[in-house]
């Protein structure tokens, strides 16, 4: 349904409508064949050339905000088309492993550091019963590698 939302968007848009930007037929476009096959996951991902946006999405991009450069025409008298976006300005259409990379990291640091001390520990620290590391709570040492320095929980952030 998104697909079809934001074709709308576009065709709201319709920047090129004075018919200066050259028009391309199905599978005419410049690198239309390499594109066709990194879509059925046959060729590598072209780095240049023209792609629609769901071709884009399908090969992991987006067009990033760039407007789309020109357009693709198909069916009876053309009634068909899609914008046509350059591949070179594409970007990768979102890092869903960075994201929940941080997400889970941060909610493993909540409960991995100790409130007291501010070390972050590789384990689960027992802050329910406790509220601190076991060195902060009766001076059992912790072991150093057990932990990482206090600032380290923003290496991942940063
Ligand atoms: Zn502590």
């Amino acid at each position: 349904m998104t697909d079809h939302d934001e074709d709308k968007e576009q065709v709201d848009v319709d920047l090129y409508d004075d018919g200066s930007v050259p028009e391309f037929g199905f599978r005419q476009a410049p690198g239309a064949a390499a594109v066709f096959a990194a879509v059925r996951g046959t060729g590598p991902i072209p780095t240049a050339g023209l792609a629609t946006r769901r071709q884009l999405r399908a090969m992991g991009l987006s067009p990033g905000g760039h407007p789309p450069v020109t357009r693709i025409t198909w069916g009876k008298q053309g009634r068909r088309w899609a914008w046509l976006y350059a591949i070179e300005l594409a970007v990768p259409k979102r890092i869903p492993t960075l994201a929940q990379e941080l997400a889970l990291d941060k909610a493993m640091a909540a409960r991995q550091t100790c409130p007291l001390c501010k070390r972050r520990y590789y384990t689960v620290l027992p802050l329910k019963t406790l509220g601190s590391c076991l060195e902060c709570h009766d001076g059992t040492p912790a072991d150093p590698s057990s932990y990482s320095a206090p600032l380290a929980t923003h290496q991942l952030a940063a």
